[in-house]
């Protein structure tokens, strides 16, 4: 099956076979590939090609370079079907999410097609006769990219097309746990690239596959002019400062703890079901998951019994199968899970689902039933990321105090309000109101388009990627000021004669 779809995806089976690296899938805990850990020195040798593809690149005009950004959405839109299969047989989640990321793939493609026509800057009124000043925008360096497993594909995307039309070369250093859809989206590329012409430099996009070393190389290196680092908290915290020290930029999307403030007025159907996609859709390993609900205490109680039902009825197993819940990625991933909720129970939460399904059908996949925890107060339990399917229910009586619980963690990535009233509404998005970097009104926390700039403040890393002006994270801004005239007159009026 891995084979097949390997071979339609362009990737050699000497790419994935006979490697030192050992891929797993979550589905039933087999090995699916064997890829190879670069050493230090290929390492070395990438960065160093990616510097001289970079040189070349920038050459080619922008619009020429969205060119290629243009057929290699063509190629997602081909194998869309294959390669949204294989992110589901390497991290898990179900084909339907699987297949969403490859569409996420494909519409910033597009996006990054139309900005290649658009990297505009400004015109400035300068105060000197006969002078214009101006603000352009130009190409970077070559762009390290960190990601993470549980979203193998599209972040890398929301980057690659971006740097990629803006005239940078890439450097992709996926998650340990998902090598395979990296393969395969460098193949995919460079059909693109083939189909493109001579004017795509050979080294143009490479992939790094390696463990957390390989990414501090990255990291540290200086010809690498941006990092984007998509992952923990902890991996965040450690990468932001290295490559601050040597000057370099740093784009950081870490954990969330998102919440959902679900008022008397709202239309509770439509908010269960918000609460089902974004509590439970992918297993709890987004890091737009819903993880706090903040219900008004006059509808918790039926809420909950909604809640209940809902969970109830949701199938859990094999993600390639037409469930709505695939596995967790691993074993550790299930052991901080359980580990999570017997805390909670000994602090006398109430405790509904989170065991363990289909072991005897999955010794080595590690399936459970997401858990609803309720909760008297918002303690360090709650303010932890848990990567898992664990939902905090806890109650408020005004609006100020449940903005106040939605803004009292240390992440800041998503967030939302359930309700009718347009005071709340307008309250929850103003200036006092949620602290996030996504806040979103009668929509669920998770599933954001591209079109707008996504990312969160701060422990979530203060980074912004995908849509908007995002683009200028992938430039160097620079300022002219053009002397016309017969005269020097100097700013500011000063005379130096
Ligand atoms: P992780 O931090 O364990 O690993 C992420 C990547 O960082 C991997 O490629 C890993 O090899 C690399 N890495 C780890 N330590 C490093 C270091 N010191 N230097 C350089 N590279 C290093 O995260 P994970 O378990 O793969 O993903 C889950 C986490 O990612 C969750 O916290 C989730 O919220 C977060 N996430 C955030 C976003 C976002 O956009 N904000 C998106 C997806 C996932």
């Amino acid at each position: 099956m891995i084979d097949d779809i390997m071979q339609r995806l362009g990737v050699s089976p000497d790419a994935y076979r006979n490697g030192n690296l050992a891929v797993t899938t979550p589905i039933d805990g087999s090995v699916i590939g064997r890829v190879h850990s670069a050493s230090a020195s290929e390492v070395e040798a990438q960065i160093a090609a990616a510097e001289v593809a970079f040189l070349a690149w920038r050459e080619v005009p922008a619009p020429r370079r969205g060119e290629l950004v243009r057929l290699f959405g063509e190629q997602l839109r081909t194998h869309k079907q294959d390669l949204g299969a294989l992110v589901t047989w390497e991290c898990g989640k179900i084909l339907q999410e699987g297949l969403g990321e490859v569409q996420e793939m494909i519409d910033i493609c597009d996006l990054a097609v139309g900005q290649s026509r658009q990297l505009f800057g400004l015109t400035i009124a300068s105060e000197r006769p006969g002078h214009h000043m101006r603000e352009s925008w130009h190409p970077l360096g070559p762009v390290g990219l960190i990601t993470a497993f549980n979203f193998p594909v599209a972040p890398w995307a929301w980057n690659a097309a971006l740097a990629l039309v803006c005239g940078n070369s890439l450097l992709w250093k996926p998650s340990e746990k998902t090598p395979l859809t990296a393969l395969a989206c460098q193949a995919l590329l460079e059909r693109a690239m083939a189909a493109f012409g001579d004017d795509a430099p050979a080294q143009l996009s490479q992939v790094i596959i390696g463990e957390r070393e390989t990414g501090e190389q990255l990291v540290d290196d200086a010809r690498v002019a941006l990092v984007s680092a998509t992952g923990s908290t902890r991996m965040g915290r450690e990468v932001g400062p290295r490559v601050a020290a040597r000057f370099g930029r740093s784009i950081l999307e870490l954990g969330g703890n998102n919440a959902m403030i679900l008022a008397p007025s709202a239309d509770l159907d439509m908010a269960t079901r918000a609460i089902l996609f974004s509590a439970v859709g992918t297993a709890g390993q987004r890091c737009t998951t819903l993880r706090r609900l903040i219900v008004h205490e006059s509808i918790k109680a039926e809420v909950i019994t909604r809640l209940k039902k809902a969970y109830a009825g949701v199938s859990i197993g094999n993600p390639l199968e037409g469930q709505l819940v695939g596995p967790l990625i691993d074993q550790q991933a299930f052991d901080a899970m359980q580990g999570v909720l017997a805390k909670a129970r000994d602090q006398g939460a109430k405790v509904f689902g989170g065991e363990r399904q289909l072991a005897e059908q999955y010794a080595n996949g590690y399936y459970v039933s997401p858990a609803i925890v309720e909760v008297d107060a918002q303690d360090e339990l709650v303010r932890h990321e848990t990567f898992a399917p664990i939902l905090y229910v806890m109650s408020y009586r005004e609006l100020d105090e449940a903005i106040a619980l939605n803004n009292d963690v240390p992440q800041g990535l998503s967030s939302c309000i359930f309700t009718t009233d347009v005071r709340e509404a307008e309250s929850f998005v103003s200036d006092v109101g949620s602290d996030c970097g996504i806040a979103n009104v009668n929509i669920g926390p998770s599933g954001a388009e591209i079109g707008g700039a996504f990312g969160g403040e701060k422990e979530t890393g203060g980074g912004r990627e995908s849509g908007s002006d995002v683009w200028k994270s992938y430039m160097r801004r620079q300022t002219n000021t053009v002397n016309y005239s017969r005269e020097l007159p100097l700013a500011q009026g000063i005379k130096f004669d």
